[in-house]
């Protein structure tokens, strides 16, 4: 009998639920930018694990910071007693987040949990139970995350009684514009959602999971201004596209946005599990809503903060974010003059999303299918990636935020041949069966 691979020995004790895998990839390690799979090949990683790998795979500041809070371990909660590690993270926090006054920073292990958490402590201190969020947007899957959540793989649950989903207004499919979600909004506040009922409003600064979404510039700011008017909170989740990922620490600033709190997850672990929200005392010093979570704040995860927060300034990830980011955007968008399937190429730094196209006059989108196939043959040719949008048709792009010039340029190449391959018929429909999701 021959020994069984990861991938078999996986299925049978990984629950199937909720994985996510385009592709057969399996992994036995990761360096720097690179993931490597049983046997040893190396992949080039532009899925950044779909972005907490916001300096690779055993970066050299991780792997110290790590290893010293592992071997003097100062305690495993923060529940119980202060730790060093988790006290520096929030402030450096605190330090590189705009914002006045008294501020706290809370720590959780997902984005998910810092959403639930942000939901439940804003209802108890406002006393408003209602909440705005958008179709598309992805917010987490706890059950509080999930209620304002508008994600199309999230309609198994309902979402949470007093939730207002507006659209996310889309410059490349403009259902609605910015001009009409705004009217929207109003006409909401004159009927039957009482801008005095609404805690809070959450924001994706740019719609991840949604489909990569940049918003019509001015739209964000606008919205902020009629919420503020009425005592909502503006809270901004940037777990997927915060610290550094957007070409800016915060994606947040590219729209002038002032959140009241930030919500944080993802890359800020580098990997580990890692969450905080950063918010004014007022609102955050509010014990009994928050989840005690024993382990949370815990001095590992926040050493392995501290040190993605000391890296992106000591290596200068923002501009490098902006500037690589810009090399492989323009790449990308280079091959839409050859594949007509390329109907857009949009992001910001090193979020970045190619909107596959069945007809660029429509700009209907390519059936999930196509997307798989294109990720499925990206894997072979020895590059991972993976695919957001409620139509399952954008390529996203969230690789290391270390990722080199010569790893961009290889990294468009690679998608490039693995399109004119699919195109091809290179991969067939039996190829990708076991690997489609949402
Ligand atoms: C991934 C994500 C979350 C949830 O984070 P988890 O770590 O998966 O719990 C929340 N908000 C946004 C915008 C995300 O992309």
């Amino acid at each position: 009998m021959s020994t069984p691979s990861l991938r078999e020995r996986d299925a049978r004790v990984i629950a199937e639920i909720g994985r996510l895998r385009f592709s057969p990839l399996s992994l036995v390690g990761g360096r720097g930018n690179r993931l490597i799979e049983e046997g040893g090949r190396e992949v080039l990683d532009l899925s950044g694990s779909a972005g907490p790998a916001a300096l690779g795979y055993g970066h050299p500041a991780m792997v110290e910071a790590v290893e010293r809070a592992v071997r003097d371990m100062a305690g495993a909660s923060l529940l119980l007693y202060p730790n060093e590690p988790a006290v520096s993270l929030a402030e450096r926090l605190l330090a590189v987040t705009p914002g006045s006054g008294e501020r706290r920073v809370w720590f959780g292990h997902s984005g998910s949990d810092a959403n639930d958490c942000t939901v439940r402590v804003l209802a108890a201190v406002t006393g408003r139970s209602r909440f705005i969020s958008f179709i598309g947007s992805y917010h987490g899957n706890l059950s509080g995350s999930m209620g304002i959540s508008g994600h199309t793989a999230m309609t198994h649950t309902l979402p949470r009684p007093g939730v207002l989903l507006l659209p996310y207004p889309d410059p490349f499919r403009p259902k609605f514009s910015a001009e009409d979600v705004l009217a929207l909004l109003d006409y909401q506040f004159e009927t039957t959602c009482p801008p005095d009922q609404v805690a809070a409003v959450f924001i994706e600064p740019l719609m991840s999971d949604g489909g990569l979404i940049v918003p019509p510039h001015g739209f964000l700011k606008a919205l902020q201004d009629r919420c503020r008017r009425h005592g909502i909170k503006i809270v901004v989740d940037e777990v997927k596209v915060g610290l550094a990922r957007s070409g800016r620490m915060h994606c947040f600033e590219h729209e002038g946005l002032e959140p009241d709190l930030v919500v944080f997850g993802k890359g800020l672990g580098g990997g580990l599990p890692l969450s905080a929200v950063v918010g004014p005392a007022e609102i955050m010093d509010h014990a009994p809503a928050f989840a005690l979570q024993t382990t949370a704040g815990n001095p590992v995860a926040t050493a392995a903060g501290g040190a993605v927060l000391k890296t992106i300034e000591r290596e200068g990830l923002v501009e490098r974010s902006a500037r690589i980011g810009k090399l492989f955007s323009d790449g990308l968008r280079a091959l839409a003059e050859k594949h007509e399937i390329i109907g857009d190429v949009r992001g910001r730094g090193l979020a970045v999303g190619v909107d596959l196209v069945a007809d660029r006059g429509t700009r209907d989108p390519v059936p999930a299918t196509t997307t798989a196939k294109i990720i499925y043959r990206g894997y072979q040719l020895g590059a991972a990636f993976t695919y957001v949008g409620l139509k399952a048709n954008v390529l996203e792009f969230m690789p290391p935020l270390t990722l080199t010039d010569d790893e961009a340029a290889e990294g468009v190449a690679i998608v490039d041949r693995a399109i004119e391959d699919v195109l091809a018929g290179k991969v067939a429909d039996a190829d990708v069966a076991s690997f489609m999701m949402w």
